[in-house]
């Protein structure tokens, strides 16, 4: 079933009187439950079409449609109901709140979404226990390595059950082995929870694993094993 679909995007930056094309005339579709390894130089539009596909930042000219239904053609307050519902992010630097301990900041988001402190501690702690942080859940993020930390941010974007998680970069800063450990983690708890996964990342061989390989360059796509 057709969860994601990009139809005729273009994205123009306003700079300095200059406009800057990140990304053209791009078009694809993407299943539930996939996972996706977007590959690219830098520059090449990847982290601009992942923000249009999380609902972060509009296009210029086309359609981003999630479940069918048009992201931005919706209300702001809509469009970030759906966003906080549906997505799940990680980022190339993890974003925890450095005075709260692991386990409260995987909590957050279903603070945020208002549900009830025990049932988010609950999950946040299996969370944790999932992406091997079960004795670090009450350091807080200066007691944690950086893969560790990145491993909570991982355990983080899935607090909500999002049915999408969108991952930039998010080992760019860790060696190679614990690159693999974090996105051994993601792909695992992806799979077995049934969420759709898409990856921006230098890393090639990560498309191996992955349904599909969308590689940018100059802002344009090509999709490979549809
Ligand atoms: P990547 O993630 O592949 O490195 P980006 O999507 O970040 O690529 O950037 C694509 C192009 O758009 C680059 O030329 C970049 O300089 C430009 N760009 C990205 N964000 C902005 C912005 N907020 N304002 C102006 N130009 C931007
Ligand atoms: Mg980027």
């Amino acid at each position: 079933m057709e969860i994601l679909k990009v139809d005729n995007v273009t994205k123009t930056y306003h700079m300095d009187g200059e406009d800057v094309r990140a990304l053209r005339d791009v078009s694809f579709t993407l299943d539930a439950g996939d996972i996706t390894v977007i590959l690219g130089p830098s520059g090449s539009g990847k982290s601009t079409l992942l923000t249009l596909l999380g609902g972060l930042s509009s296009p210029s000219e086309g359609k981003v449609y999630c479940k069918g239904k048009s992201l931005y053609d919706m209300p702001g307050e809509q469009l970030a109901q759906w966003r906080n519902k549906l997505f799940g992010f990680v980022f190339q630097f993890h974003y925890l709140m450095p005075e709260l301990t692991a386990l409260e900041n995987v909590t957050l988001p279903g603070q945020v979404a208002r549900r009830e402190y025990g049932v988010c501690e609950a999950r946040a702690a299996a969370l944790l226990y999932h992406v091997g942080l079960k004795d670090r859940m009450i350091h807080k993020p200066g007691e944690l390595s950086g893969g560790e930390q990145q491993r909570v941010a991982v355990a983080r974007a899935l607090m909500n059950e999002p049915e999408i998680i969108l991952a930039d970069e998010p080992t760019g800063n860790l060696d190679a082995k614990t690159a693999e450990g974090i996105h051994d983690v993601l792909w695992e708890l992806c799979q077995k929870e049934g969420r759709t996964l898409i990856v921006v990342t230098h890393y090639e061989p990560l498309g191996k694993r992955a349904d599909h390989i969308l590689t940018l360059n100059a802002g344009q796509v090509i999709k490979k094993r549809s």
